[in-house]
This record gives structure tokens, sequence and C-alpha cells, in this order.
């Protein structure tokens, strides 16, 4: 039985804690006295205790997120009462700022804020050598500082990951952390200094993922371009043992793309990179505001170079709800984006994280959060509840049919030549008006709704709208011509779009399938479809923490 045992509720199964695995791999003499318990937050928390339990543990070690908080108080809460001897260590973004006001932190004995991967071994050493001396209590105070470690002391973590991580989650690694960008709604704005990991261990760790099998590889840093020569490297390191099927994620910073990144770019197949670009707004009044500055011409000039000369997956985020911007601003910005193509674009509501300086904006604009987690704001100055919720609306469409990969023919006829946004946000209304939901609309009814609003909203010909349908739906490999479909399409449609095995329903794969040919050669294989309805809980160059990264 372990004495120590390392735990989250990750957001979903497929998520591998990253940051429970480097403090297990930096526990020292105590690694063999420990052990990892990964749940996800749709377990019952009962369960959970009861799986903890079962192991008997003197200390148990929590990550806490904002995706987990709440049922990890209610495991907390039934631990506390079932077995108060267990100490209880919590880390993690949630709970490295506002301390005092958190009714988990309530619940623990001690609280590491900040990055945990040497103090938590600390800890943990301290107390157990207490409880073998007979000492009480007071060694530690409750909340404790973790600082900055050195980087250079930090033993990687990715033995960890067992061959069914390997084979069937995503796996996360960093070649560094921090950012040196100050954005205010973000918790990375508060990473300071950059560092980076050591680059010939992690070169190491990378080539031994690879022989393992490992296809599939994101990269949590901040800001991956940062340093030209880093990026460059591990980039061409992944270049020269490629495999089909491979395929690599990095958040990186859309305004900096020198020549020599470009160039080994330019040589991924097409399909293998995917690179997600924190754009969240293109005011500059606002970007002042929130202290986020960028350059909008390179960042254009940069989605040119990757839409039109390579086959990387851009995927750009926008944020509603910053201070001063309005609907019709969002809107202007949303329209810009959409004519750079991203493949996807993740529109999310601004979040009040805990710790950052956004709230510095609350009065002057008005803004009011939810106070539930994950904080999304419910209005502001500009933006009132209502419009707030209308806009979030649009948001869960635009991932279902803007992102989905589902409708990549038909999304263009929402909007024809007019404004996209305005047109997304009609289609938007109507269906919310149609379903009065925003969840759990199968993908055939989905197409059913969007046929009828082409044809009957917009007048669209029924037959171009129809012929769109058909070819996005057999793009994801499927083949039963819809019904409601049947009398637009010819009788004898010979279904030439139907792709083969590596194209199934993976996004990526099905955005990649209408790429010209030469961009299609080769497809994401792997299950593990990078899910960015997931990841938006965390990211790096956008709205949150990254999921699976603890006690940072
Ligand atoms: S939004 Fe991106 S650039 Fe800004 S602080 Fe966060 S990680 Fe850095």
């Amino acid at each position: 039985m372990p004495d120590i045992v390392l735990t989250t509720l990750n957001a979903k199964y497929i998520h591998a804690a990253f940051g429970l695995r480097y403090l297990l791999a930096n526990l020292g003499t105590l690694r063999p006295r420990a052990a990892l318990a990964e749940f996800d937050i749709n377990q019952r928390p009962l369960d959970i205790v009861e799986a903890l339990l079962a192991r008997n543990p003197k200390i148990i070690g929590f990550g806490v997120y904002i995706w987990n908080v709440g049922p990890t108080t209610e495991v907390l809460a039934a631990i506390r009462r079932l077995r108060p001897e267990i100490k209880i260590i919590l880390g993690g973004p949630e709970v490295s700022y506002e301390t005092e006001s958190q009714a988990i932190i309530a619940l623990a004995d001690h609280v590491i804020t900040g990055e945990a991967d040497l103090k938590f071994a600390e800890v943990c050493r301290g107390l157990l050598d207490a409880g073998q001396a007979g000492a009480g209590d007071g060694l530690f105070p409750r909340i404790i500082h973790a600082g900055v470690p050195d980087m250079n002391g930090i033993v990687l973590p990715y033995d960890l990951y067992n061959d069914d991580d390997i084979a069937h989650r995503i796996v996360y690694v960093e070649a560094s952390r921090g950012c040196p960008f100050t954005c205010e709604f973000c918790l990375s704005s508060l990473d300071i200094p950059v560092r980076q990991i050591p680059l010939p261990a992690l070169l190491e760790h990378l080539q031994v993922l690879l022989a393992r099998g490992l296809k599939q590889f994101k990269f949590v840093d901040r800001t991956f371009n940062l340093n030209g020569n880093v990026s460059r490297t591990i980039l061409e390191f992944f270049l020269e043992r490629y495999q089909p099927g491979h395929f690599y994620h990095f958040e990186m910073v859309p305004d900096r793309l020198p020549e020599a990144l470009r160039e080994v770019i330019l040589k991924f197949p097409p399909g293998s990179l995917q690179f997600e670009v924190g754009i969240q707004t293109f005011n500059e009044q606002v970007g002042s505001l929130i202290s986020r500055r960028q350059n909008h011409e390179k960042m254009a000039d940069n989605f040119r170079f990757l839409r039109g000369s390579t086959g990387v997956h851009l995927h750009a985020d926008l944020i509603i709800g910053l201070p001063g911007e309005t609907q019709a601003g969002f809107g202007a910005g949303f329209d810009r984006l959409v004519g750079l193509d991203p493949q996807e674009i993740q529109v999310g509501i601004l979040k009040r994280l805990r710790g950052t300086p956004i709230v510095r904006h609350d009065t002057e604009w008005q803004m009011i959060y939810n106070p539930h987690p994950p904080y999304e704001i419910l209005q502001n100055k500009l933006i009132d509840f209502s419009a707030m919720q209308r806009l979030r609306r649009f948001t869960r469409y635009w991932d279902m049919i803007g992102n989905s990969g589902n409708f990549v023919e038909t999304r263009p006829l929402v909007w024809g030549a007019g404004s996209p946004f305005a047109g997304f946000l009609r289609l938007s209304d109507w269906l919310h008006a149609r379903t009065g939901r925003t969840d759990s609309i199968a993908l055939v009814r989905l197409m059913g709704l969007l046929f009828d609003f082409l044809k009957d909203e917009l007048s669209l010909d029924p037959r171009l709208a129809a012929e769109a349908l058909w070819r996005d739906y057999q793009r994801g490999g499927r083949h039963d011509k819809p019904s409601f479909l049947k009398d637009f399409l010819p009788a004898d449609d010979p279904g030439g779009l139907r792709n083969g095995k590596s194209s199934l329903p993976k996004r990526q794969a099905r955005h990649l399938a209408t790429a010209p040919p030469a961009q299609t050669k080769s497809l994401p294989q792997n299950s593990a479809d990078l899910d960015h309805s997931a990841l938006a809980d965390g990211k790096t160059c956008a709205l949150m923490p990254q999921p699976d990264r603890v006690m940072e």
C-alpha cells in the first residue's frame, strides 16, 4: 500500500495528468512509497473516495483545477469525515491564488501554491518523518509557497506515461514554462520568468516516447515559438523521425514566425502539425486595456503563409466579453479572423481566473462574473446578460457547426457574401428558437436543421445546399444518405467523396479532407482526436491554465 497517493479528477479519461507525473517523478527516495490514482469528473465522488481510501494512504495530494474543484471538494469533504488522520495536500492553479476565500482550502491540511515539483516531496518527507517520530502538526504552514524551481534540478516525468497512456490518451510534453507576456485574463501572465527544460534531456525522453510508439505529442508550452532556436531544434527532431500518423500540437505566438522556422515547417507533411494561436481580440484599444499587444500585420502574413503554403492545422482563439469590446467589435474581429481562414476558430467566453489582474476592470467596465467555475462573465457595461447569453449560444453552435469539421463546405453558405458573424448569429438565433437547446443535437438532425435554414430562411437553391451537406457528410466516412436530402440529390450519386479508414471521424482529418490533394496525403491516424472542447479548459495562449499541469 502506498503512503502517498497523488490524485486528480481529469476533465476526461483521455487527458493523462501531466502535473501529477511531475510530482511523482520528483519524490526522490519516496517514489517507491507513492502511487498515482487518476479519475475523471464523470465519476461519482463517493466512488472516488472509496478507491482512494482502499489504498490506505497517509498522505493524499490533490491536483485542483477549474474543471474539478466542485467534485474534488465533495471528495475531500467525505475523506475528512471518514479518515481525518489522512494528511491532505492541495496544489494546482485553482488553489494557488485567493487562498483565504475558498471552501476547498478549509478542508485541506496544506496547500502548495505555484510549481510544486520539488516542494511536494519536501512536505511529504517532513510529514512522514514527523509521523514516525510521533511529532505533532505545525511543521509546515497551511499555505506553502513553492517558489520557482530550477529546471535543471527537476526529473522529467515521461517514463511515468505507461503503455496504456501512450496507446489511448493524450500525452503532454513541455519544452519551457512561463510566458513573458502580460495578458490580464491569463494565468500564464503571472508565470515569469520563462524557463527552458534542458533540451538534451528533453530530446532523449522524446526519443524514448517515439520508440515506445507514441504518435501524438501535445506541447503545453505557453509560447512554443518564443525561442526560435529551441523550437526549430524540436521541429527538426520530429521531422527527422516522422512516420505516417505522427501529429504534433504546439501553442504559438501568431506574430512570430521567422524565416528559419518557416523553412522547417514547410517540410512537414500536411496534417502532421497543429498550431494553436491566440488572437483573443483584434481591437487595439481592448488589447491595450488588457495589456496584450500583437502585430496584426505580421500575424496576417503568417496566417497567409501557413494556410497557403503548408498543411498546418490552424486553431485560432477569440474571446467574448473583454473590457471595452462591444458585440459589434467582437463581430468585426470574428469576420477578420474568418477571412484569414484558420480551420478552427475557438470562441471563448471571458473567464475570471483566480489571481489574474483582469479584476482591475471590474468597476469601470461593470464586469459581472459567474461565482461558480468556470467563472464566465455574465454581463459587462457593453454586453448585457441577454446579449451575452445570445453570444454564448453562438459559441456553442459555432463549435458544433463551424469547428467540428462536419460542415466544412456547408459552413460558408450560412453567410454567403455577407458578414460571417452576422450570418452565423442569425443561424444561431434560428437554431435556438427551433430547438431550445445547444447540446445533444445528433449530427443528422443538425444537418436537417441546417438544410431547412439554408433553403427556407436564406432561400438558397436546395440542390446546392443538399450537395454541400452530402459531401460534408461523406467526408466523415459516412454513406447512409439522409432521407431529407434524397429528393435533392442525383439518384445515381456515386458517393465519390467517401473516405477510407484513415480519414474517419477525426476533426482535423475532416478539415484536411477539404484541402487540395497535395495537402491531403497524410492524415492523423491515432484514435486520440485532439479535442479542443476539453482542451479549451486549459489554454496556454488563451483562456485558462493547462488542464493537466498540476500545482503550478
Ligand atoms: S494569453 Fe498567451 S501570450 Fe498572453 S500571457 Fe497568456 S500565454 Fe502569454
